[in-house]
């Protein structure tokens, strides 16, 4: 499949690198995700997680984590392994370094109970993951756009 990537230039660079944090376990759609965001660029730096435990870690800066980056915009699968999406969601929004980054919810739930758990937890946007991945593509360069185009993103101190 070919793949339109995000182009750098598109990006606002107005403070720093922008920090994107994926918790996914679903590979294929990490991968889709690191094809788009792929950049030779500082623009923007992807990093993946693929199970909440491993999330918390990276979040907390724990153990092999200590040098991880502060996520600027997190984008969150809800059904991951060992810790779900709405706990990890909770602990960011428990915690006063992490509680103003724009939290995406990418998922395969469309459960009413899910939506609103997530946005009374504080997400910024839950999106449903669409069947194919033609559609999967044209959402990721729409999220993109918006979060990394026209979207102002907190400002680090
Ligand atoms: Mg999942």
């Amino acid at each position: 499949m070919r793949v339109s990537r995000i182009a750098p230039q598109e990006v606002k660079t107005r403070f720093k690198t922008i920090e994107i944090l994926l918790i996914e376990d679903f590979a294929p759609d990490a991968g889709l995700f690191s094809q788009l965001l792929s950049d030779n660029t500082s623009a923007y730096r992807l990093s993946i997680v693929d199970d909440g435990e491993e999330a918390l870690q990276f979040l907390r800066r724990n153990d092999g984590y200590a040098n991880a980056p502060r996520p600027d915009l997190i984008f969150l699968d809800l059904n991951l392994p060992k810790r779900t999406g709405l706990e990890i969601l909770e602990e960011i929004r428990a915690n006063p370094a992490l509680r103003p980054t724009p939290v995406v919810i990418l998922t395969s739930s469309e459960n009413e109970k899910d939506v609103n758990a997530a946005y009374s937890s504080g997400a910024n946007l839950y999106v449903k993951k669409p069947g194919t991945l033609n559609q999967l593509e044209e959402l990721m360069q729409a999220l993109s756009r918006i979060w990394l185009e026209y979207g102002e993103l907190p400002r680090a101190n």
